[in-house]
């Protein structure tokens, strides 16, 4: 790569317009161009069929599309798909396409690796490389909706950020993908098909709120009890769970959208019953529901799925206090592509 040349994606469509109207071209030539490089996705400039050779000539020497490109693809037995996509700096990010029989859902990353250090996840075992740039997590999505028309007949219907990295310490960059993927200029999405998930970060999540995101929001408590969730989830001494609960209150009197609880149920961790009147207590804060997402195994068995009895117990008294609760079955296990495995094995 060139590194004199700028990556065309990091312009304005405003900026865009104003460089051709410097060139001493119109300035709906950049509308054009702007269209090309967002809502047609294109790699190269010489796609652009519409703009003259010359244009396309003029383009090249002061600019770059530093598009992603799928390096491997899998497909697990399921229907599920993993990529590794790999970056213009040669990095390498994972995103996943999960389809059911009502929706195709691309799961994100948002950094390359992560900061965080929770102990059940595999992504957390690589250190956070640099964060990813809207233009790279926009592409990860075309990829996979890509895919979607291709192996499944349709597009991709839903997006969640569960995939590498935490995606509120890099809100910045997020945020400027979701809106041009929300964009009709871009992918024309609908920003209630989108989940943000976040380990909790209180000071973004009270951003968030200030910012009015239409976007949905899901936290990954795992415990409501701060001595358990800091032994498996350490950065909540930094942030425990008063300050969290604080900033879903924020969240929710602003926003008035209701907030999922991710939550793995672990043996010997979290399996009691005072973990499961916990988080009751927690879950009434804010209007909320809960997710019991099954634990995909990483490695030694350190952590271990708790029983069944365990997880029907938590079903019960949610279910007693009027809490929603769903059960999440892991998708794309033998690729490694559910929750967590995500570590660029291959
Ligand atoms: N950093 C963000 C998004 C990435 S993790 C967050 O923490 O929410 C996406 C989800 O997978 C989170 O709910 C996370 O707690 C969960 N997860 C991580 N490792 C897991 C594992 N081994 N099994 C099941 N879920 C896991």
């Amino acid at each position: 790569m060139d590194i004199k040349k700028k990556d065309i994606r990091a312009l304005t469509k405003e900026a865009l317009r104003e460089f051709f109207v410097q060139q001493g071209d119109k300035a709906f030539r950049g509308n054009q161009v702007y269209e090309w490089l967002w809502q047609k996705a294109a790699h190269s400039f010489d796609d652009m069929t519409n703009v003259s050779k010359e244009t396309r000539q003029m383009l090249e020497t002061h600019f770059v599309i530093n598009h992603v490109e799928v390096d491997t693809m899998q497909r697990s037995n399921d229907g599920t798909i993993k990529n590794a996509v790999r970056l213009h700096d040669n990095l390498i990010v994972e995103s996943v396409l999960i389809p059911t029989k009502t929706r195709t859902t691309a799961c994100v990353s948002s950094q390359v690796g992560c900061s965080l250090d929770c102990r059940f996840c595999a992504t957390a075992r690589l250190k956070r490389m640099r964060n990813l740039n809207p233009d790279e997590i926009y592409d990860q999505v075309v990829a996979i909706d890509n895919e979607s028309r291709h192996y499944h007949n349709r597009p991709l219907s839903n997006i969640v950020f569960m995939g590498m990295g935490e995606p509120l310490m890099n809100y910045n960059n997020v945020i400027k993908a979701i809106e041009k993927i929300t964009s009709p200029e871009g992918l024309g999405m609908s920003p209630k098909r989108i989940v943000v998930s976040t380990s909790g970060v209180p000071k973004m999540i009270k951003k968030m709120a200030d910012d009015d995101v239409k976007f949905k929001l899901a936290v990954s408590l795992h415990s409501a009890i701060d001595e358990v969730r800091t032994s498996i989830m350490p950065f909540n001494a930094t942030f425990p769970l008063a300050d969290l609960r604080d900033a879903l209150i924020y969240w929710y009197e602003k926003t008035k959208n209701r907030i999922t609880y991710e939550y793995v149920v672990w043996k010997g961790i979290n399996d009691k019953r005072k973990d499961v009147d916990a988080l009751v207590t927690f879950c009434k804060f804010a209007p909320s529901k809960v997710n019991l997402i099954e634990y995909n195994p990483i490695d030694d068995g350190e952590f271990q799925q708790a029983n069944s009895q365990a997880i029907d117990m938590y079903q019960a008294v949610l279910e007693e206090n009027n809490i929603t609760v769903t059960i999440r079955r892991s998708r794309g296990k033998d690729i490694d592509a559910a929750c967590g495995q995500l570590a660029n094995k291959s």
